[in-house]
Formats: structure tokens, sequence, C-alpha cells
């Protein structure tokens, strides 16, 4: 840990091991968003907020705000946090990791009275993972105005997602979007095995890749497996091995360029799986993810021509590939990388660029004001997983260099205006 840093990382040791004792009885870590336990959470967040100097809301998408008001207040907001939700039998840092090095960052400006001149904001985004209600990022989008509307009709346990808003403080009286943010930050664990694989402290990010999901349906002829010759079947589940092997071979020339690519096949159902049947038809779901655009398009085009290739040598029909969800991908504010890369360089953190292949709250900020993430490295890149680990120092680094970009921040933004 850097001398003299006002960053205290046992106050940060402290917060998490407080927040993981907050969890579904016997099934650490679970404090999924919606439930008793995540409502325990805030109250335990809402509380180290007001220690930390901040007057505590929950705004009308349902994110817990901790505020403190700036000496220039008409500035506006520079805000800072991350999500303290979890996904069932998930990590202890995934989420709290930023949340807590955001409060860090505001006791250690109390710490030294320094109060900023633009408005200082925590936040505890509302259901960044996968809730009960089926659907992500909840709070960031509505805060950045990009929650769909139907959403709010979706049902889980007997309510809708619009009375579970309102049941953790949220409402839909008062306009959700705001437009007083001037920069949001967040930190978060990789969830990946770089930083530490190359003994990196802080990862500064360019971009969240952009997700487009794809299905591809082969449709092929159910035989008996006993009496149908080799030569006359129409096997779709060979024909999808053939496509399978196509997606990880077009993956892997993407991802040997220096733009983050992956793509995945990450649902596969076949008819009628049985012992003694051909299989006839074969359904795919493609997980593809890009830090660049024009990758994903020639992923896309290449594997249309591919598909038609193998259909053809096959003679197996292939439906035409299916975009089901397409997201662009949500390159970070260049303003803030510089301030992240020289706060990095200011703090004597080992650090280097990377992307995000994992979607964050901060692609939805990014909407609605400059945005940007730095990375922590964690144990073995493992996440979502009780395994999860990240280290206290890891995140005193991180959090001190959030000190230090919110602060040089402050001046620079105001140079601007
Ligand atoms: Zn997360």
């Amino acid at each position: 840990m850097i001398p003299n840093s006002p960053i205290r990382p046992e106050r940060i040791a402290a917060d998490i091991e407080a927040l993981s004792a907050i969890t579904e009885p016997g099934r650490p870590w679970t404090r999924r968003a919606f439930t008793p336990m995540f409502l325990e959470g805030r109250q335990w967040l809402t509380r180290a907020m007001q220690e930390a100097g901040a007057v505590t809301q929950i705004d009308p998408a349902g994110n817990l705000v901790g505020t403190i008001p700036g000496r220039n207040p008409g500035l506006g907001t520079i805000m800072l946090g991350s999500h303290s939700d979890t996904v069932p039998d998930g990590g202890r840092f995934d989420g709290v990791a930023g949340v807590v090095a955001a409060l860090e960052v505001a006791r250690a400006l109390r710490d030294q009275n320094i109060v900023l001149d633009h408005t200082l904001e925590v936040v505890d985004f509302l259901a960044e993972e996968v809730s009960i209600f089926g659907v992500s990022c909840i709070g960031s989008r509505g805060m950045s105005g990009t929650r769909p509307a139907e959403w709010l009709t979706r049902e889980s346990g007997g309510r809708t997602l619009e009375q579970a808003l309102v049941e953790v403080g949220g409402n839909l009286i008062h306009p959700a979007q705001r437009d007083d943010i001037k920069a949001f930050l967040e930190l978060h664990i990789e969830q990946g095995p770089v930083l530490q694989n190359e003994a990196l402290d802080v990862g500064v990010v360019t971009a969240i890749a952009g997700i487009t999901r794809i299905e591809v349906v082969v449709e092929g002829r159910a035989d008996h497996a006993g009496t149908t010759p080799m030569r006359s079947r129409q096997d779709a589940l060979t024909t999808a091995a053939w496509i399978a092997l196509g997606v990880e071979e077009l993956a892997k020339a993407l991802a040997a360029g220096p733009e983050h690519f992956a793509a995945t096949v990450g649902e596969f159902e076949m008819w009628p799986n049985a012992g003694n049947v051909v299989p006839a038809r074969v359904r795919m779901l493609i997980d593809a993810r890009a830090e660049l655009r024009a990758d994903m398009e020639r992923f896309t085009d290449e594997l249309r021509n591919g598909i038609a290739a193998i259909a053809e040598k096959t003679g197996v029909t292939v439906e035409e590939p299916r975009i089901v969800s397409d997201n662009p991908p949500t390159p970070s504010d260049a303003g803030l990388l510089d301030i992240l890369d020289a706060a990095c360089e200011r703090t004597g953190t080992r650090h280097r660029r990377v992307a995000s292949g994992a979607g964050h709250d901060t692609a939805w900020m990014a909407r609605i004001t400059r945005a940007a993430m730095i990375f922590v490295p964690c144990n073995d890149g493992r996440s979502h997983t009780p395994d999860e680990l990240a280290t206290t120092d890891d995140i005193a680094m991180g959090a001190a260099v959030l000190l230090d970009a919110v602060q040089a921040l402050d001046k620079k933004l105001q140079e601007e205006s």
C-alpha cells in the first residue's frame, strides 16, 4: 500500500467483512436485490454513508445515494459507486468492492477536511445483477432514463417490479433520470485473470464490450439410428458441431487482435435427444462480445457465410441466424481515461488499459455523463462464486487512484466549464 495515503485499508476490510456477514443463512454469499437480506445490507450501507458525512436517500430509480454537498453545488455532481447486490452463491467483492472504495474516498476526503467544489455522491445501484425479475442494471438504467417501461409489469413472488421498486424506496412519481452528473467513476473487480497474470494493481477500462446474442437453429431429420445408412442422414447435431467449432475458430481469430473479442455457444439444446434417434433439431445461442463494433460486424458476417458453407457441405438445413439482442460497445470517456492514467502514475500504481468483457452499470451511466471505470485484480480471475477473492491492499490501491482522480476531476471540470 502507498505510504502516507489517506486511504485506510483496515476500514475497507472491515466494511467488506460487515457486508459479507449479511447473507442468506447457510448460503454464502447471497444478497439478491429486493430480498430482505438486500434491504438489511442497505441499512448497513446507509449508516456507513452517514458516518462518512453523507446525506442519504433512495432515489426514484431505487438507488441508494449518499450526497456530500460541494462548496459550489451549482457545478454539478461527481458520482462514485457500484452495486451491493450479488448473484446467488456469489462472491463478497463483485460490486461491493466499488461501493466500499467509493465510501472510503468520501471518508479519506473528510479526514483531510477536503470539501470538493462539485457535489460528491456515493451510489449503490439497484439490482445490477440479473435479479429475481430476470433483468439487470435496473437502478442505473432508471438513473440514465433507459429502463424499459414494460419491465415494471414483470412479476416475481406475487409482486410486480413496480411494487418491488416502491418497496425498496423508489417511486414512479418523480423523474428518475439525472442531468446534473458531470462524471461517473466505478471501481470493480476485474472478474478475469489479466491483471493478476501481469502483476498489475489496476486496469483502466477502455470500453465495456458490446454483447450480441445470436440464435442458430439446425433442422435435420429424425431417423432410426440403427438402420439409416450413414450416407443418407440429416444429422442436426453433427452439423451444429461444425458450427460450434466454426464459432470458436472465428472468435480466436478476432481475439488475436489488440481489442477484446470473445464468443461462446452458451446454450445448446437437441431434439429428440434419444439414444436410438438421429438428432432432428438443434438450437444454439451464441454470446459474442466485442470492444470494437467492426469486430462484431465481421463476426456476424463471417458466421453467416460459414454457416451457409457448412449447410452446403453437410446437406442439412440451417435457418438464417437470428440476432436475439444487440448492444453496442460503450467506450470510456477519453478525458477520464487520461485522468485515471495520471492518477495511477501519481499514486505509483502499476496499471494498464484493459477492456471489460462483462457488462456494468457504467455502460448505462455513459448514456448521461462522462463515465469510466477501473478494475482491481481478483484471484485467478474467478467471480460469481463463493471463491471470489480480491485483497484489501488491491482494493485500497484502487481507492487511492479514485481519490486522486476525483480531486483532479474536481479541478479539471471547472477549467473546462
Ligand atoms: Zn458487478
